[in-house]
């Protein structure tokens, strides 16, 4: 009897081994079922799911984690998980922010989907963290999802990983995710059948995908810039042509690879006399580079347009930046030179090899971006309410507010967004507030969002929860007054 016991709870451990350890998406996936399978768990049971897995798999190293999670589920604001019970989230992208959104909300005790349009992570291309974002993700269990995570002084995360073990965590607070599944737009409730008919759905790619038939309550606009979510008008700011290119090289872990120093962009920007000694060496004329060592050798740079042009990665010279980064006006393998060049003079020629890490469509992993213009959304929030069912809709992440990559802001304030409106899901759940009340004050918290830097911040890590004012010192949850956010409100009988 007692060896059988034992021999489950290694076969779990097993199990739950090969979850972690995975490295795809689908390969996480795959591992998933098969765990839940195995073990008899029911992972359509979001409330329960966490608890059960926990149950079932007792092996030290599980032990660590459950530890991690505990602690954070003791937060007094997810109320035991029992705050958000009867509210039903769809996340759109699975993305870092989508995810780092839909843990929170799990942890609250709602029921959380995140569709994502892919089903590979391959992004290659790294982010720099801050010092709360590295504190966050440790204390969701980071390390044990990925042994380097921010070894040492080191303070970023290629995307792909970041996704992967976020997708974990998600799936054990009880997520349910679906990969290949892509978000066309959302649909109004009937309007013949009231509050007992069907509810705010989605129109989906594959239309006839299950989510097709659910309910929901709140829906999270997670899918990056280009996010397809109605409602949202967007800011455009305008600054000179600014040109990035990233470069990912093969990372072989050698002694000599670790030895060479990385730049961090913040230090580098201001860096005269390198930027003049590239220029005179190579031709290259940069405004700001920046190189991690991560899963790749990661490279983003800034380059002037006319060295661009003399060194013959733009072909012609055009006004409209469009056409003059078109495929057809950017010689490949002068870009490929560019870019390594830059490298090799950046890190000193410590390198020993720069070959291209290669890219989800197979080729060399360079590319060359226009961020002239960054957006912002003019607003993070507002409710929709059509045949007796009431939407509340929002974006997170670039969709909400884009990053300016060299500064690595993205995942930093992006995770802060996804906080403030899981915060504001929860008072809404709870009916604290009013519509307009609860709007204004989202829009209150937004305005601070494109003001944080990691130093202003709170320093103050272990004490963040969902709640803003663990978060930001000068915390004004009033400024935007609910006569300014009318338009945010959206009743559609009253249309
Ligand atoms: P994203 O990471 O963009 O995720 C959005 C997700 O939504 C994606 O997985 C996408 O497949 C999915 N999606 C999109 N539309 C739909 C839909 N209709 N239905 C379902 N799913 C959908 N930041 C840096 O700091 N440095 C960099 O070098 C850098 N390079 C980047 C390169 C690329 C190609 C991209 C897209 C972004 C880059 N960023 C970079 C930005 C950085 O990735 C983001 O700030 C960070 O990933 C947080 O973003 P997010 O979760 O909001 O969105």
């Amino acid at each position: 009897m007692g060896e059988t016991e034992d021999e489950r709870a290694s076969q779990a451990g097993q199990l739950f081994e090969n979850f972690v350890q995975a490295t795809t998406c689908k390969g996480t996936l795959q591992a998933f079922s098969i765990l839940c399978r195995q073990l008899e768990l029911n992972p359509s049971d979001h409330r329960g799911f966490y608890s059960s897995l926990k149950a079932a798999v007792t092996y030290w190293k599980a032990q660590g984690l459950w530890a991690k999670l505990d602690k954070r589920a003791s937060h007094k604001e997810y109320n035991k998980g029992k705050a958000c019970t009867e509210t039903r989230c769809l996340i759109i992208g699975g993305g870092p922010c989508g995810f780092r959104a839909a843990i929170e909300l799990a942890l609250l005790g709602a029921k959380v989907v995140v569709i994502e349009k892919r089903d590979t992570f391959s992004r290659n291309n790294v982010l720099h963290l801050w010092p709360y974002t590295i504190h966050d993700l440790r204390n969701l269990g980071a390390k044990k999802f990925y042994g380097k995570f921010c070894a040492g002084s080191i303070d970023h995360i290629s995307i792909r990983q970041l996704q992967l073990m976020l997708l974990k965590i998600a799936l054990i607070v009880g997520v349910e995710v679906h990969v290949n599944v892509e978000f066309v737009k959302l649909l109004e409730p009937p309007e013949d059948q009231g509050t007992d008919g069907p509810g705010w759905r989605t129109e989906i790619r594959p239309a006839d995908h299950l989510i097709s038939d659910y309910d929901f309550d709140v829906i999270i606009g997670a899918d990056g810039r280009r996010s397809t979510l109605d409602g949202f008008k967007r800011k455009e700011f305008r600054g000179k042509l600014a040109i990035a290119i990233t470069a990912n090289f093969v990372n072989r872990n050698t002694t000599a690879e670790a030895k060479v120093e990385e730049i961090s962009g913040v230090a580098f920007i201001f860096n005269q006399k390198f930027f003049l000694e590239l220029r005179e060496e190579t031709g290259i004329d940069l405004e700001n580079i920046v190189y991690y060592r991560d899963n790749t050798h990661y490279f983003v740079m800034t380059a002037k347009k006319q060295s661009l042009l003399d060194k013959g990665v733009i072909i012609n010279d055009y006004i409209e930046t469009e056409r003059l980064l078109s495929n057809d006006n950017v010689n490949q393998e002068a870009l490929l030179s560019y870019a390594r060049e830059a490298a090799d003079f950046g890190t000193n020629y410590q390198l020993p090899s720069l070959d291209y890490a290669i890219n989800h469509y197979g080729q060399p992993d360079v590319a060359m971006f226009d961020f002239t213009c960054m957006y912002a959304s003019e607003n993070a929030a507002l409710l929709r309410e059509k045949n007796g069912h009431q939407v509340l809709v929002a974006l997170v992440g670039d969709s909400l507010l884009e990053p300016f990559w060299p500064m690595g802001t993205g995942c930093a304030r992006g995770f802060l967004a996804a906080f403030d409106t899981v915060w504001m899901v929860k008072s809404w759940a709870q009916g604290l507030k009013g519509p307009l009340d609860l709007l204004s004050e989202r829009e209150s918290i937004y305005r601070l969002l494109p003001q944080t830097t990691a130093e202003n911040i709170s320093k103050n890590f272990e004490q963040y929860t969902i709640d803003p004012a663990t978060r930001y010192p000068n915390l004004n949850s009033s400024c935007v007054r609910p006569h300014q956010v009318r338009h945010l409100y959206i009743n559609g009988e009253q249309d």
